[in-house]
């Protein structure tokens, strides 16, 4: 993996959840965006490079929502930056990890996989590129 790009932590309530982690990193969020396709608003936070992005469900059948149901809030995924998606996704199959979907667009501006955390020691790991222009 190249870096962790992000940390991903699931929220009932994106407003509130902001003025908490603003209040925690003393500074605000710096954009949120809406993923329809995953069914999530999201936030995202600086800290010297790494970035936090909150997760709030939009649907009932965001996977965001499923998650909160059967573990609450708290922290979802890992997220690594990477150089070659499609490559690196099949690497990881090579390896024993197991992708949950082909590449999809994401929030900020990324094409995403996710890896099954069944293979990852519960983690969900998020693979994630820069979309080219
Ligand atoms: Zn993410």
């Amino acid at each position: 993996m190249e870096k962790l790009e992000h940390i991903g932590i699931a929220v009932k309530n994106l407003k509130e959840s902001n003025a908490l982690f603003a209040k925690l990193l003393g500074k605000p969020h710096y954009k949120i965006e809406e993923v329809a396709s995953e069914g999530v608003r999201t936030s995202f936070f600086d800290v010297g490079g790494i970035k936090i992005e909150l997760l709030e469900a939009i649907r009932a059948d965001s996977p965001i929502a499923k998650f909160i149901e059967k573990r609450g809030e708290g922290l979802h995924h890992l997220a690594f930056g990477v150089v070659g998606l499609e490559d690196r996704v099949k690497e990881e199959i090579e390896k024993g990890f197991r992708p949950l979907s082909e590449p999809k667009d994401g929030a900020d501006n990324k094409r995403i996989v996710f890896l099954h955390p069944k293979t990852t020691n519960n983690v969900l790991v998020e693979l994630c590129e820069d979309k080219h222009p």
